[in-house]
């Protein structure tokens, strides 16, 4: 608590009391902490790529391109670490997009089941890859929403999903309403996620293993995204999970009037 005290005198100089001004810092003190974590975790992850890219090119430059099954070897990893600085750049430049004050989204009646449908066209390879199957689940629902940004959302949960489940597994997307709602289930048969960790997830950067994240192309930002799209949207999303079960992602989202 930041306090400032100051006497309070009368016309001829008497004392007549004080006054005292606190101000509880510790919120602020949060924030600013915060900011100084994410600034270190940016620095840290854009590093990471960066480092590696300009080794293995020193590399060649000073002789290795000589061989050319070391040349292709290089060249893939600094590909991939390519692919990786570029995902991060994009999914940092949408995080801050989204996290401004004032961020709206282009909400107008909108067609979930068509929408989920679609996304889930958009995972079909990586599904394949993995030899899971998408069952889907659906009913006609209409929501408030921005196509774009609610495809998105999808994309974020089924990839996430996709990721942190063992091949031949199943992922179900279940769409219904309630009341003003409509409900989006996105359930795997995956390794699910400790109680504990629960409340970190959608932090940004926060990965409940940062190795598997990183080998999978993860930037552990996704999830943060997601929730403020959905917040943007007016909705809520939630979690369950249970250790070697799996994990249900739940959004809530305004029906269109
Ligand atoms: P990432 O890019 O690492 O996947 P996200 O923000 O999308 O980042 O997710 C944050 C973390 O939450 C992940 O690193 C992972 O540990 C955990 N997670 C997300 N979705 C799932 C899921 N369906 N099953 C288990 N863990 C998950």
């Amino acid at each position: 608590i930041d306090v400032y005290g100051a006497p309070v005198l009368g016309e001829h100089e008497q004392w007549l009391g004080i006054v005292i001004v606190s101000h509880d810092i510790t919120e602020l003190k949060r924030l600013e902490q915060i900011r100084k974590d994410f600034v270190a975790n940016v620095s840290h992850e854009l590093r990471t790529p960066v480092t590696s890219i300009k080794g293995f090119t020193e590399t060649l430059l000073d002789g290795a391109y000589k061989d050319p099954e070391t040349t292709l070897s290089f060249l893939e990893i600094i590909e991939k670490e390519s692919l990786r600085l570029e995902m991060l750049v994009k999914d940092l430049l949408e995080l801050s997009k989204v996290e401004q004050a004032g961020f709206q989204v282009d909400a107008m009646p909108t067609d979930l089941e068509t929408l989920i449908e679609r996304a889930g066209e958009l995972v079909e390879r990586k599904l394949e890859d993995k030899n899971i199957e998408l069952k889907l689940e659906l009913e006609p629902v209409i929501v408030q929403g921005d196509t774009n940004r609610l495809v998105q959302v999808m994309m974020n949960l089924l990839i996430n999903a996709i990721t942190y489940s063992p091949a031949k597994t199943v992922i179900t997307v279940r769409l219904s309403k309630k009341g003003d709602e409509g409900i989006i289930e996105v359930e795997d048969q995956g390794i699910g996620i400790e109680a504990s960790e629960i409340d970190r997830l959608f932090e940004r950067f926060y990965r409940v293993d940062r190795a598997r994240s990183r080998n999978s192309g993860g930037t552990g930002l996704g999830l943060s995204i997601v929730k403020h799209l959905i917040e943007a949207h007016h909705g809520k999303v939630e979690v369950a999970s249970e250790v070697g079960v799996g994990t249900t992602f739940t959004i809530y989202l305004p029906l269109a009037k």
